[in-house]
């Protein structure tokens, strides 16, 4: 089944002759269960494009279908409370709140929602990402990979169904990469989820079920990965 999907869509950004054409028309499905790299040059078009389908940018022209609708038609509220609940973020910075701990970091979508924590999920989560030791721990006490093992607890405490990462080992050595990859790879398969992954790296990339490559707004190349294994 389609997770998200975007219909001829178009993002404008300035007006006139200043006009930047950052999405110029794309039209692109993404399955449940998948884990998508988005790959292209610097301002190729693929911030714009995990920003527009997120609602958090909003579109020029096109239909972004979520969830049973067309989110292009929703209001700021709306969108907003439709991210809490069904999409996860991961940030190439981690964006961790500093003054707090590792768990109340992972706790906080929940915190901020006022929605419980299921804590036999937050129980397994920092188990499979290795976290148990540094619950109490803030962000400068953590290694990097470690911190951003606490950033995809947070993204996926509320069980969401589809995941942005936008670069998620840029900051990352190649042994806490691969750790980090490993898992989003395989939470896809176990949650059913869809990651849609922006990255630079072919490495990073590899670990994907597909990639699609994008240049001057458009995608250029879509291609499924053929030694990403794929269960269902
Ligand atoms: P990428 O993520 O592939 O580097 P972006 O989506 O960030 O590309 O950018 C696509 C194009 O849109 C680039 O020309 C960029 O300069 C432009 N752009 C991105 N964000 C803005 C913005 N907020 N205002 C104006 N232009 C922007
Ligand atoms: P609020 O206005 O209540 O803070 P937001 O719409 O800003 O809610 O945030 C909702 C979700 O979107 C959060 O999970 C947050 O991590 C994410 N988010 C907010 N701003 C950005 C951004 N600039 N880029 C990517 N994700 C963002």
């Amino acid at each position: 089944p389609t997770a998200i999907e975007a219909v001829d869509l178009i993002k404008d950004y300035g007006r006139g002759e200043n006009t930047v054409h950052a999405l110029r028309g794309v039209n692109v499905r993404f399955e449940r269960g998948r884990f998508t790299a988005i790959m292209g040059p610097s301002g190729s078009g693929k911030s714009t494009l995990m920003h527009t389908l997120a609602g958090l940018d909003s579109a020029t022209g096109g239909h972004i279908m979520f969830n049973g609708g067309d989110i292009t038609a929703m209001n700021d509220n709306q969108l907003t409370l439709l991210r809490r609940k069904k999409i996860g973020f991961i940030f190439q910075s981690f964006n961790l709140l500093p003054m707090f701990t590792a768990e109340q970091n992972i706790l906080m979508p929940l915190t901020l929602a006022g929605d419980k924590p299921d804590r036999a999920w937050f129980r397994q989560l920092v188990h499979t990402l290795g976290l148990e030791q540094r619950l109490g721990h803030r962000p400068n006490e953590l290694s990097g990979g470690q911190q951003q093992r606490v950033a995809i607890a947070r993204a996926l405490i509320s069980k969401p169904s589809l995941v942005f990462a936008d670069e998620p080992t840029g900051n990352l050595d190649s042994v806490s990469s691969a750790e980090v990859l490993e898992f989003l790879k395989r939470s896809v398969k176990e949650l059913n989820q869809t990651i849609i992954m922006v990255t630079h790296d072919a490495v990073a990339a590899s670990y994907a079920d597909r990639a699609i490559v994008f240049a001057d707004g458009r995608i250029v190349a879509d291609e499924a990965n053929p030694t990403a294994e794929v269960m269902n």
